[in-house]
């Protein structure tokens, strides 16, 4: 039996994505082989890698002026890669910070680089909301500036892409790329780690202008080096073909799904739904600015923090899996991206609703 997975990530992918999986898994593609065998230079991975690419550009209606890169070391490894390829070491690089990944990110751009220039910081609200649209102020000059659009742990999301003001704007977006239609153009580079919205753990996604590959900083290792693994199609070394072969899978299961239009409006109505409960009972509360609450990371905690073990107890007993919060903030956490039908959000409601006319 499946659970419903509000896992943050790693997290649920869609039932139908892994029953192919197991399908092909051990006879992929009639060769008798699985894709986790074969080598990824062969003609049948490079063809599932390029349809994945074709896929992934075709729903965000990348511009060709994009490269999209499938690299490893998560979004993490982006911390440092971001900065070693866009900003020589004397450049400032301007960094907003809304919370723990924000912080994460920019912990790291100091490893790299003196100037690190925090130009707005959501600590008087505690990291429950975003600066205020049209308040960011990039630094002219600056190699670029740095966001996360949707903070996991927090769940706080922009409800708006800030204006880089000619500086090119970074976007961590792993926790939400996917969800929703994008303006690519918008940005000068976008990242996620792939095990919310993407896949497997395992597999990075870069989408990044071209104008700002080929210019990275002495010394850079070549798989951190965007141009190398760019010439390269993502294969200077050996990619993780598993992952971007389920990658492949997820991506056309979206376009199955209507594309991100319908995707986005699915997500929408399920994020509605979990914050109405929330905010029509006496009992749970979300302490996010109503404007910038999370499509995909919907945080809440107990009118008494005694019955957390109980609720984690109850609701994983009725199929309702990894609610726990963030183990940097407790409480509870349902993250609902988009392999999470609206009826697992539905189940949760109902379950939420008995549970605290039981015991709230
Ligand atoms: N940024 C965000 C917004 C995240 O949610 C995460 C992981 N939860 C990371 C960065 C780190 O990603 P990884 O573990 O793939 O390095």
């Amino acid at each position: 039996m499946r659970v419903f997975n509000f896992a943050a990530g790693p997290a649920a992918l869609p039932t139908e994505v892994l029953e192919q999986v197991r399908a092909e898994l051990t006879d992929w593609q009639g060769l008798g082989a699985s894709v986790m065998e074969l080598s990824h230079r062969g003609k049948p991975f490079m063809a599932a890698a390029q349809e994945a690419e074709a896929t992934l550009r075709e729903l965000l209606a990348i511009p060709a002026a994009y490269k999209v890169l499938f690299l490893q070391g998560g979004a993490t490894a982006q911390f440092a890669a971001v900065a070693m390829n866009l900003a020589a070491a004397e450049r400032t690089v301007d960094y907003v910070n809304t919370g723990a990944w924000s912080k994460k990110a920019l912990t790291e751009a100091r490893r790299l680089t003196g100037r690190v220039n925090v130009v707005a910081d959501e600590a008087a609200s505690n990291y429950t909301t975003v600066p205020e649209q049209g308040s960011l102020r990039p630094t002219a000059g600056a190699a670029y500036l740095h966001y996360t659009p949707n903070e996991t742990i927090g769940g706080v999301e922009f409800p708006y892409v800030p204006d880089g003001a000619g500086v090119p704007l970074v976007a961590d977006m792993s926790s939400t790329l996917l969800s929703r239609p994008l303006e690519v153009a918008r940005f000068g580079l976008i990242y996620a780690g792939a095990q919310k919205n993407i896949g497997p753990a395992g597999l990075t996604v870069v989408i990044v202008h071209e104008a700002l590959i080929g210019h990275a900083r002495a010394g850079t290792p070549a798989v951190w080096d965007y141009k190398a693994m760019a010439d390269e199609g993502s294969m200077l070394n050996t990619p993780p073909v598993f992952a971007w072969y389920v990658a492949g899978l997820v991506f056309r299961w979206l376009k199955a799904q209507g594309g991100l239009a319908a995707v986005g409006a699915r997500n929408r109505a399920k994020a509605q739904l979990l914050y109405r409960t929330i905010d029509t009972s006496g009992f749970y509360s979300n302490p996010v600015a109503v404007s910038c609450r999370s499509w995909m990371n919907v945080p809440f905690t107990l009118a008494d923090p005694r019955l957390d073990p109980g609720f984690l107890a109850e609701s994983h007993a009725a199929g309702l899996a990894n609610l726990a919060g963030h183990r940097s903030v407790g409480g509870m956490r349902a993250s609902i991206y988009n392999a999470m039908p609206l009826a697992g959000v539905e189940t949760l409601v109902a379950f939420m609703k008995d549970f605290e006319r039981r015991r709230g």
